[in-house]
């Protein structure tokens, strides 16, 4: 928090926080000056159905390396482009080079694609989705656009028309980081929401925190009484993976299966090994 300073008449901030502000100014200013189609990348990180030991997707997961600042980290440009206006313009280029990704893959892998809450409160998001999805030859049906909770309360009305036209495109939602916001269970059921993805931060304590445990256990029962797949973020030791799958994750993804891959690594990964009945479900780091 920033400190009122009576005697100057000014605010006055920490060395921390004057740290930060001047690094979200620069990242901003480096923003502007961006050329998103070249400076913009995307890795991409498997998603494993555990049970029958494949992958299942890839989440595509955005990169900026600034020729004036350097790598900047996902959460730091997107808040930075949804500042500046440009959040529309860096999801288009983001998704056509998402869907150039996917169009390497066999039909069964599938593409996890993350929105920010500007795209979904965009009423023109779902018409032009549809368009840069037309265009690149990808079918819908191989689609997920994973959106946050934080991102739907905001306005719950426009999340909930964008989600139902991107439903009716025959694109699937999943509900990302379920578990940091408000984790209202009505969402689900309120929503067209065919997957929810358990944050990290409960697959870490899950082996140490039995309240976690239980809470993952009644999340993913629930989920498969109402149809809807459960996937574990962050898994990152053979233990996590097992204790999830004995609570009922069935898709996970995370360190331990693999590192978000260059795209011509995914490709490779998706082509060779994407088939269901993989002996080790440790898709990288085993190799
Ligand atoms: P997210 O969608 O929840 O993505 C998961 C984040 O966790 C990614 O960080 C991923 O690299 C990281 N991760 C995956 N497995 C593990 C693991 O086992 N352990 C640990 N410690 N981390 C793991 P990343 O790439 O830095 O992305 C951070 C966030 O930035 C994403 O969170 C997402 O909210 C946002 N983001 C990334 N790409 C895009 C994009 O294209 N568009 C939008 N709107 N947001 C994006
Ligand atoms: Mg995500
Ligand atoms: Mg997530
Ligand atoms: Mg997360």
């Amino acid at each position: 928090e920033a400190k009122l300073d009576r005697r100057a008449g000014c605010m006055r901030f920490s060395p921390a926080q004057e740290a930060r502000l001047r690094r979200a100014n620069a990242v901003a200013q480096a923003l502007r000056n961006a050329d998103f189609q070249r400076e913009l990348r995307l890795e991409f990180q498997p998603v494993i159905d555990a049970d029958r030991n494949g992958i299942i997707a890839f989440e595509a997961l955005a990169r900026w390396y600034s020729p004036e600042i350097g790598r900047v980290s996902p959460v730091d440009f997107i808040t930075a482009a949804e500042n500046a206006g440009l959040i529309g313009l860096m999801t288009d280029v983001l998704l056509v080079k998402a869907l150039a990704g996917a169009a390497q893959w066999p039909e069964r892998v599938h593409l996890y694609f993350n929105l920010s809450a500007h795209d979904i409160m965009m009423p023109d998001f779902a018409a032009r989705a549809a368009e840069i999805i037309r265009a690149s030859g990808v079918s819908p049906a191989r689609i997920a656009f994973e959106v946050t909770e934080t991102a739907i309360i905001r306005d719950f009305a426009a999340a909930k028309d964008t989600l139902d036209a991107l439903k009716a495109l025959g694109i699937a939602v999943a509900l990302d980081d379920f578990g940091t916001g408000f984790s209202s269970l009505s969402y689900i059921h309120r929503l067209p929401i065919d997957k929810l993805k358990i944050d990290r931060s409960f697959t870490s304590e899950i082996l140490t925190n039995p309240a976690c445990r239980d809470i993952v256990r009644s999340v993913s029962g629930l989920c498969r009484k109402l149809g809807i797949d459960c996937v574990a973020e962050g898994v990152e030791t053979q233990a996590q993976m097992v204790l999830l799958g004995r609570l009922g994750c069935r898709s996970m993804q995370g360190y331990f299966f693999s590192r978000p891959l260059p795209a011509e690594e995914a490709a490779a990964l998706a082509c060779a090994r994407g088939a269901a009945g993989d002996a080790d479900a440790r898709v990288v780091s085993a190799a």
